[in-house]
């Protein structure tokens, strides 16, 4: 790459507040400026695909502190002293799905979260869809690993008893004259990127498919592979399974610091001890260039990227029973899909996401700009979307690098770390093959200092307990006369009851909050957003734990729910949390 040609190019657009210098194999970007903005654009003007090397942005934002990371609070001795084999930075999808494929083997696998769940970041605050990969060019890690992992979603879904419903995508085309353009694109991506199943469709069965889309659509591109799946609910059966099958999970525990000796990672300091691992993946989201920062290996930034969805309650569910979006001629200046339409397997619509560039990591603030500029777009593609159907919305955030593309690799200079880093979308299509190659990267790895066997206990099947709503009259009945639990519904909204919340605090990783079970199993995702199970769940809890009502949280710390002393709160003049 030409470095004093990239500097002029900067130089007519920042002057002298911008700089570029090639160190240590990665291309790092220096100076300050005023505008985030303005530090991604210049960094990404930088990228040099053909090097090989990254781009790290050292970009100061003028007048800004960086945000910090949010940690837990809680301090305590419980993982002092352990001595992992493998240590797992992260419990997204990402960390989960390696756990699970590691527990094939007789290791030590600790997975550690500074969350009170997992999913709580991305894997959690995404749509869901098992993408086809229609989008991708050839030759990126991201285009190789949807391929594969698409592909496995029907039997990994099978085997942690996870619902998933190959749904389709449709994009839709309101102009007869883009026919040729698109058609060659379609071949193009079947033949030459191998997103086999791509095909175009005529106007007639894009009607008779989705009735409800734009009638104007001339034809529309169709992926039939393209799915849907409950993001955490995939998250959460991963990280059940590597439990089940030996795998540990250490949840409100944050990596705070590494004592990296000669190229390696020595000990791994948390809120809860020193951990002492072998190896140590670094699966940490829009987090993942801190670990490689402490760990002595920083090779890549990370510049996150807001999305925001609205769920739309389940009456508008049939307005769209696939995944379809308008395809515009309007630039995207930001690397998205410009979002879309997607039933989910819960029957309720997402609307979104949209894409837009922001230094907080942490801040998942939704912001009615958004959800107006998605629904603006979304309901060309179907005109009867309505706002007054939102029942709720969502942000979050994408870990993107400067070069929009995954870095799955052992560390370059840390011998004992993996990174799978700048995950984001399509991430959660792609972790199960993400992770059979990291798995693949570890056991290598470790057979470097003796034999690594299989796990012969090892078995890949989550049983998952009842979801009643979907179980037949008869069914329900029998189970409730095996226990009368079954029979006391909760959540009127989702029917959910009694006997399926008890089920999830008996789970192999037992979340007893509010947001926990509402995960597990959906009290609190209706209409009514939880305004008449959320006391119910809270006595169920409370009973279960054995502590009174107004010690059960919301989520993590210091989100009891219940206002302990009223008047306490009126004095200091804090809000209660909800
Ligand atoms: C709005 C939106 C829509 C999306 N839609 C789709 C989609 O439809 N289909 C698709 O395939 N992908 C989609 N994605 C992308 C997908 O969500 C991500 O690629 C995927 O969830 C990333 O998973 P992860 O495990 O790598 O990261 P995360 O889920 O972010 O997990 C990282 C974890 O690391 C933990 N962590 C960080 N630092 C520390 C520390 N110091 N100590 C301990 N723990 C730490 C965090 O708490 C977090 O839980 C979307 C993303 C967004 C934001």
């Amino acid at each position: 790459m030409n470095v004093k040609s990239l500097q002029k190019k900067l130089g007519r657009r920042y002057g002298s507040a911008v700089s570029v210098r090639v160190a240590e194999g990665c291309i790092v970007v220096s100076g300050h400026l005023k505008r985030w903005e303005d530090i991604v654009t210049a960094c990404s003007m930088c990228v040099d695909k053909k090097s090989g090397m990254h781009v790290v942005n050292d970009i100061l934002l003028e007048g800004e502190k960086p945000a910090s990371v949010r940690l837990p609070s809680l301090q305590d001795h419980a993982l002092e002293g352990s001595r992992p084999d493998v240590l797992i930075i992260g419990g997204g999808i990402s960390g989960v799905s390696i756990a699970r494929e590691l527990s094939k083997w007789k290791l030590d696998i600790l997975l550690v979260d500074k969350e009170a769940d997992l999913a709580v970041q991305a894997s959690g605050r995404n749509d869901g869809e098992v993408h086809p990969g229609v989008d991708l060019n050839k030759g990126s890690l991201k285009q190789h690993y949807v391929l594969l992992g698409n592909k496995m979603y029907d039997r990994v879904c099978e085997e942690l008893s996870v619902p998933f419903e190959r749904c389709g995508q449709y994009v839709g085309f309101t102009d007869w004259w883009m026919y040729p353009a698109v058609w060659a694109y379609a071949w193009q991506r079947k033949h030459i990127c191998k997103v086999t199943d791509t095909r175009m469709m005529s106007r007639k069965e894009l009607a008779k498919r989705e009735p409800n889309l734009n009638p104007a659509f001339k034809f529309a591109m169709f992926n039939p592979s393209a799915g849907c799946v409950c993001p955490y609910g995939l998250t959460i059966a991963y990280g059940e399974n590597a439990v089940e099958n030996g795998a540990r999970i250490s949840l409100n525990t944050g990596v705070l610091e590494m004592e990296v000796k000669e190229g390696k990672i020595c000990s791994v300091q948390t809120n809860r001890g020193t951990i002492y691992p072998r190896i140590v993946i670094n699966a940490a989201g829009v987090f993942a260039e801190d670990i490689a920062r402490m760990a002595g290996d920083r090779f890549y930034s990370i510049h996150p990227r807001r999305g925001t969805n609205s769920i739309l309650d389940k009456k508008a569910g049939p307005l769209v029973m696939g995944i379809a979006s308008i395809k515009t001629l309007k630039k995207n200046t930001s690397h998205t899909k410009g979002g879309g339409i997607l039933h989910t397997v819960h029957d309720n619509l997402l609307v979104g996401p949209n894409a837009v560039e922001t230094p907080e990591k942490e801040n998942y603030a939704t912001h009615r700009s958004s959800i107006d500029a998605v629904f603006a777009k979304q309901k060309m593609t179907a005109e009867a979307l309505s706002e007054r159907d939102i029942i709720t919305y969502f942000t979050g955030v994408r870990a993107a690098t400067y070069e929009e593309d995954f870095i799955v690799e052992k560390g370059r200079k840390t011998r004992n770390l993996i990174h799978c880093g700048g995950i984001q979308s399509p991430g959660l299509t792609t972790a199960p093959a993400v992770a059979l190659d990291i798995e693949k990267m570890a056991v290598e790895e470790l057979k470097k200092e003796g034999a690594v066997e299989p796990n012969p206990a090892f078995n890949p099947v989550r049983k998952a307990p009842p979801v009643l709503n979907r179980l037949s009259n008869e069914e329900r009945n029998r189970l409730i006369r095996e226990n009368p639990d079954y029979g006391e519904i909760v959540c009127r909204c989702e029917e959910i009851s009694r006997g399926e919340i008890l089920d999830a605090l008996k789970s192999p990783i037992c979340v007893p909050t509010i947001d926990g079970i509402k995960k597990r199993v959906r009290p609190g995702m209706g209409r009514c957003q939880g305004g008449f199970c959320m006391p119910l769940v809270t006595k169920i809890i409370s009973e279960f734990l054995e502590i009174p009502e107004e010690q059960v949280r919301k989520a993590g710390e210091g989100t009891e729910i219940l206002l302990r002393d009223t008047k306490e709160i009126r004095k200091t003049g804090e809000a209660a949390e909800i």
